[in-house]
């Protein structure tokens, strides 16, 4: 393979401060330095430094083999078999580190195993996007770029490296990464890479659904999941993915999906709250719909269901949306099951005023009240329900703590059978 001289950039140039790079990131890459490797900072950690954002996570792309890596690290342990790295622990945090990978040349073979050792060149040409595959090195402060990405960075496009249709087809779950770089960042795709996109689209149903699973769950959380949704549905992968959902979407381009989306990035975006449950998250992005095939079932059958009939129906639209793609984890269903069902006990179907509101005393209702108060904001007349419940609730939990009322939540005990 011809190697190709990087372009360096000083920091004069890139203007990345120091202070800005996580201390364990830059302690790792001195240790293996010390035991002869070489290493990097690689990656998101590297395009986010240079847009002025905070890095997520600081990976670092190194020479040694993973078991190097641990034998230089006594708090580092390996994981992963399609990919197998290091994650070095201090306390909570994690920083991963990966051994310096060849790519998969031009084969449009799926790529199922990625462990072939490479030069630290044919680490980035095996990267995703060219915004993806800048090194930086702590010690000289440079950015060493092998793929054009620092220019692509400064003229915001988002571009494969290599040949697209080549590299969508060898990882179909690029294509959704692209979707969530062009909602995270508002870049434009390089035309040929948008090309292979369109034309590809459909491969995303050969990778395995459980990583674009949590590429969805990712963005979800991110902080950009309503431009990120409405992308995927523009660029017809909601489709291939969640066809109910995307039929339920051509068929209601007013739904309030897009707006409930745009209220959790707000709250994420402000750091409101701790981080969101992911149940909580999914019981957002499903309740329109289910909302509306719960209520158009009651029409039908002229009669309001009562609460344990709603929570079945609910589990059924989730399979219906889920399936037969992605499997969600049982627990996972049982809860957004609940927390859409809940949300009739909150403001019954039929109209009426609850008939108690106490609130129950069980773990999960909090999300349920949250997810009224997204839906609150988005349609205002619901705003007079969420207040009364958070009041009822308020005060269900004072006189818990003045001793008043024994709390209802006692574990109850489960028949045998
Ligand atoms: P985020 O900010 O969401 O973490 P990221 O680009 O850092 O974005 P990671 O999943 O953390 O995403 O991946 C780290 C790096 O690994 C990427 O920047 C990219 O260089 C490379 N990478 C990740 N996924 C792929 C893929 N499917 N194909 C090729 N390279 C990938
Ligand atoms: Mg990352």
């Amino acid at each position: 393979m011809n190697s190709v001289q990087p372009k360096i950039y000083s920091f004069d140039e890139h203007q990345i401060s120091p202070d800005k790079i996580d201390e364990h990131a830059v302690y790792v890459i001195q240790k293996l330095r010390h035991a002869g490797f070489k290493a990097y900072l690689v990656g998101g950690g590297v395009r986010d430094l240079l847009l002025k954002q905070n890095p997520k996570d600081f990976d670092i792309s190194t020479s040694a083999r993973p078991e190097e890596v641990r034998a230089v690290f006594r708090n580092a342990i390996l994981i992963g078999r399609r990919f197998r790295l290091a994650h070095v622990r201090f306390g909570k945090k994690i920083i991963e580190v990966s051994t310096f990978r060849a790519g998969e040349n031009d084969s449009t073979d799926l790529i199922v195993r990625d462990n072939i050792w490479g030069s630290e060149e044919e680490d980035v040409l095996r990267r995703d996007f060219t915004i993806n595959g800048l090194f930086y090195d702590p010690e000289t402060q440079e950015i060493i770029d092998y793929v054009e990405g620092y220019t692509d960075l400064e003229k915001r496009i988002l571009r494969t490296i290599g040949n697209p249709e080549v590299r969508f087809i060898q990882d179909p779950v690029r294509m959704i990464r692209l979707i969530k770089f062009c909602a995270r960042f508002h870049f434009e795709v390089e035309p040929s890479t948008f090309r292979a996109l369109t034309d590809l689209k459909e491969e995303i149903l050969k990778s395995s659904s459980a990583r674009i699973l949590e590429e969805l769950l990712r963005m979800l959380e991110s902080g950009a999941s309503k431009p990120f949704f409405q992308l995927l549905h523009q660029y017809g992968m909601l489709h291939s993915l969640l066809p109910e959902m995307a039929h339920y979407l051509n068929m209601r381009p007013e739904s309030p999906i897009f707006s409930l989306l745009g209220e959790i990035d707000s709250e994420i975006k402000q750091k409101i709250a701790p981080p969101f449950d992911r149940c909580l998250l999914l019981s957002a992005l499903l309740f329109p719909l289910f909302d509306e095939f719960l209520r158009a079932r009651a029409a039908q059958e002229n009669k309001s269901p009562h609460l344990g009939t709603i929570t079945t129906t609910a589990e059924h639209v989730i399979d219906c949306i889920f399936n037969p793609f992605f499997s969600l984890p049982r627990r996972t269903k049982s809860i957004v099951s609940f927390l859409m069902a809940s949300q009739y006990r909150l403001i019954p179907l039929d109209g009426k005023p609850p008939r108690r509101n106490r609130p129950p005393n069980d773990p999960f209702f909090p999300m349920a009240l949250h997810l009224l108060k997204f839906r609150s904001i988005i349609d205002t007349s619901l705003l007079p329900h969420y207040t009364l419940w958070t009041e009822a609730s308020f005060n269900a939990h004072a006189k818990v703590a003045a001793g008043e009322e024994e709390p209802s939540a006692r574990p109850r005990r489960r028949r045998r059978r």
